[in-house]
């Protein structure tokens, strides 16, 4: 007792303090489930409606490059590893002609510092395979049709947006080569080349018919370097646009279809 009436001004104090802060607890204290009830009304009725108004889905274009990654091409020497692809009738290849042009494309990146991966027509690092740019090396046939089988094609892949690595290559393989784009016998056999659907989403690509073996046999044959030159400088275009921030390799990614 001497304890309580020593300090009744104390006790008194924490019993009033208590008791407020009791009262401000329920005061502001919601009833029980309105919270809950509050939530199902405006789900019901007014929100949702909101909530699905649909947004057209938009492609990402030009975005600024983050984290690019380190630059790695792919080249295919066509036909490499499964077949002869066209024959002349002295016995001269395609695969020949163009695993000789891959080779010195190889090397001349290299040469500027590029990482290169020489691949197999069916190479199984195709599947998946995930670099800044792939470029398959065919050739044209060895027949002659007439005085307009001459000049060189190139297609990209119908998977990801590959135009502006198209665009690089064209210009710098008709100046380097003074071959004629021949468009009009683009075919589908070059459109959905079996290396486009096998790679990963994401990674451009084209397949390049760098001349007809009858026609264009003497720059084939005889002037390699000019024809690997006009690839890599083509190539090298689409890099400096990677690395501009111009391209981005891996905002060019679009769904089948889309680009
Ligand atoms: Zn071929």
């Amino acid at each position: 007792m001497r304890f309580i009436r020593r300090n009744l001004a104390l006790l008194v104090f924490l019993a009033l303090s208590s008791a407020t802060m009791l009262a401000a607890y329920f005061y502001f204290s919601p009833v029980s489930g309105v919270a809950e009830v509050v939530a199902a009304g405006s789900s019901a009725e007014t929100l949702s409606a909101k909530f699905v108004k649909p947004v057209p889905a938009k492609p990402v274009v030009g975005r600024v490059a983050q984290s690019p990654g380190p630059v790695r091409v792919g080249i295919i020497a066509g036909h490499k590893g499964n077949d002869s692809g066209a024959v002349c009738a002295d016995g001269l290849t395609e695969a020949e002609v163009v695993e000789n042009i891959a080779a010195r494309v190889v090397s001349a990146l290299q040469t500027r510092g590029v990482a290169v991966d020489l691949l197999a027509e069916f190479d199984p690092r195709l599947d998946g395979y995930v670099g800044t740019a792939l470029v398959s090396i065919h050739a044209d046939s060895c027949d002659y049709f007439n005085e307009q089988a001459t000049g060189f094609k190139i297609a990209g892949s119908g998977y990801t947006d590959s135009s502006a690595l198209s665009i690089c290559a064209e210009d710098a393989y008709r100046q380097a080569t003074q071959l004629s784009f021949h468009a009009n016998t683009v075919t589908l056999d070059m459109t959905d080349y079996q290396a486009f659907r096998r790679i990963a989403v994401g990674v451009p690509a084209i397949i390049i018919e760098v001349g007809f073996l009858n026609l264009d046999r003497e720059l084939l044959t005889r002037q390699p370097d000019r024809v690997a030159g006009g690839i890599v400088d083509g190539l090298w275009c689409y890099l400096d646009q990677i690395r501009s921030g111009v391209s981005n390799a891996s905002s060019a990614a679009v769904p089948p279809g889309g680009g």
